[in-house]
This record gives structure tokens, C-alpha cells and sequence, in this order.
């Protein structure tokens, strides 16, 4: 599958990775958007929110966990923000549901 996420998930693609269990990754987004950037993603291809079904939203679930551990040994301690873009008008780019993990400076909102 022309996917650059499982790509990267089978080391086809260097990263820098944070993170591996049998479910999800973590590794470093490669244009940070924040001293802190990585992101979070589940081995198994699933596209987007819109594809989060009763199998598979445990594994959501388990990315959420893993976030607050890796948010935590990054030195997060005084917050973070988790990202999710959905489809086009979310702005998502990759299709390959991921979770992206910011923080290291004060967050911003509107996101716009
Ligand atoms: P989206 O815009 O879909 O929510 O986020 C995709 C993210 O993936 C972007 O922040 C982008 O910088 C990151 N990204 C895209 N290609 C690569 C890559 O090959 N390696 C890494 N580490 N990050 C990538
Ligand atoms: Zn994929």
C-alpha cells in the first residue's frame, strides 16, 4: 500500500520513533510545529476518524494513554495539545489516521 505512515511503521521510511507497542507508534513530525511534535499512530491502516468503528476504537483509546505516558516523559508537564484533522477540511494530509502531540509552548486558540 502506497502509505507513507506504514511506511514508516515498517521502517521503510526512516523516523525518529519515541515509541512502539504492538498496537500504535510514535515519532517525531518532521516539521515540528512546536519545541514539542510528534505523532501518535495506530499500526493497523485506518484512515481517519470517519473509519473509527466498535473493532478498532479501542486502539484509540490505547493512543490516548500512550499520549499522556510520552507527553510526560517528553516534559509536558505543564500541558499539551492533541490534534486530530479529519478529511480535507480538517486539514488532514496523510491518510493514515494520526494523533499529533504539541507542546513546549503556550497553545493557541483559535487554531485557525
Ligand atoms: P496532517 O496535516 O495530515 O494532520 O499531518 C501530517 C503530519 O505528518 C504533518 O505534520 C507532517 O509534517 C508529518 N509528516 C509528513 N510526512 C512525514 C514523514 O515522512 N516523516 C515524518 N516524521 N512526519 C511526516
Ligand atoms: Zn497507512
Amino acid at each position: 500500500m502506497d502509505c507513507i505512515f506504514c511506511k514508516i511503521i515498517n521502517k521503510e521510511i526512516p523516523s525518529v520513533f519515541l515509541y512502539e507497542d504492538d498496537m500504535v507508534v510514535a515519532f517525531k513530525d518532521i516539521n515540528p510545529q512546536a519545541p514539542v511534535h510528534f505523532l501518535i499512530i495506530p499500526k493497523e491502516h485506518i484512515e481517519s476518524n470517519d473509519d473509527i468503528n466498535d473493532e478498532n476504537s479501542h486502539i484509540i483509546a490505547h493512543v490516548f494513554k500512550i499520549a499522556k505516558k510520552l507527553a510526560k516523559e517528553n516534559g509536558l508537564e505543564s500541558g499539551y495539545r492533541i490534534v486530530n484533522n479529519c478529511k480535507e477540511d480538517g486539514g488532514q494530509t496523510v491518510n493514515h489516521i494520526h494523533f499529533h502531540v504539541l507542546g513546549g509552548r503556550q497553545m493557541l486558540w483559535p487554531p485557525g
